[in-house]
């Protein structure tokens, strides 16, 4: 387990977390035919918050996440963001996803596009937004995610945590309000961890609404407001990182903590 961005310092002042709700889950179930993964999930985000999914492998963190902007359905229950209900209408559906941005462990890029292209592509088929538009709007966020040099290269010519940054830069060019991150840094090689949870921690800075499933316990300690602990498809425990880490009620947790830490 790393503290890879320990050395970075964070503005804790920026990181604040609004009385807006974001996403509202109410007893939400979903099985895979008759495996039930997740059972009676609630939980209420907070715009502004940071939260940090973390479980074993099989607890249903990445299903959760996915319900949320419908690449997985759920049987039961209530999911709605930012005031829209998640339901099978697909009115619904696209106007989650147009607010709702998704970065997986795989970064997903179009191998036959350039940088620029895989950041152009959806804004400009999807949001018919104006080709000029959609590329300044893409290079402002290569230049967030430091990668600008790059956008006429093909994604098979970076390094892993540069495609990650493209991956990220992607979805801002959507303009989404909630970030949903699958364990982005668990397919990079060490060295490029850092550089992927520090645009991670930049959007934070600027008030983004994330949800990440990662292993990156450093990232959860200073940059979550909250760390969600998932195990057979339940939420577990929720805390302040402090008394999750320092002070874990459950023994499923104590257990999860005492093997990772
Ligand atoms: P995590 O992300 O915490 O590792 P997942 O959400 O990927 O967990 O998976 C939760 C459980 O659901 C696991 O037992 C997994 O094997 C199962 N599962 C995941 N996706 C599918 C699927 N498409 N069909 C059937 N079972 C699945
Ligand atoms: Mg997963």
């Amino acid at each position: 387990m790393s503290d890879l961005i320990s050395d970075r310092n964070i503005d804790r002042s920026k990181l604040q977390v609004s009385d807006e709700v974001a996403i509202q889950i109410t007893n939400m179930n979903k099985w895979y035919g008759q495996f039930h993964v997740l059972r009676d999930i609630n939980l209420t985000v907070n715009r502004g918050e940071r939260i940090v999914i973390a479980g074993p492998s099989g607890s249903g963190k990445s299903t959760m996440i996915r319900c949320i902007n419908r690449l997985e359905e759920h049987q039961q229950g209530q999911i709605i963001v930012d005031g829209t209900e998640l339901t099978s209408d697909l009115k619904n559906i696209d106007k989650i996803r147009s607010e709702v941005g998704m970065c997986f462990q795989h970064f997903n890029l179009f191998p036959h596009l350039t940088i620029l292209e895989n950041c152009t592509l959806a804004p400009i088929w999807v949001r018919k937004t104006p080709k000029k538009e959609a590329i300044e709007t893409a290079m402002h966020f290569l230049e967030k995610v430091k990668i600008p040099d790059q956008a006429h290269k093909y994604p098979g010519q970076l390094s892993g945590g540069q495609q990650q940054r493209v991956a990220i830069a992607r979805s801002l060019c959507m303009k989404p309000r909630i970030m949903l991150f699958d364990e982005p840094t668990s397919a990079l090689d060490p060295e490029m961890i850092k550089e992927v949870l520090d645009t991670m921690i930049e959007l934070a800075e600027e008030g983004m609404t994330m949800l990440c499933v990662t292993h990156e316990m450093g990232f959860a300690r200073q940059v979550a407001n909250r760390v969600i602990f998932m195990a057979d498809g339940q939420i577990v425990e929720q805390n302040e990182p402090e008394e999750f880490f320092n002070n874990p009620k459950s023994e499923r947790t104590q257990q999860f903590l005492s093997q990772i830490l």
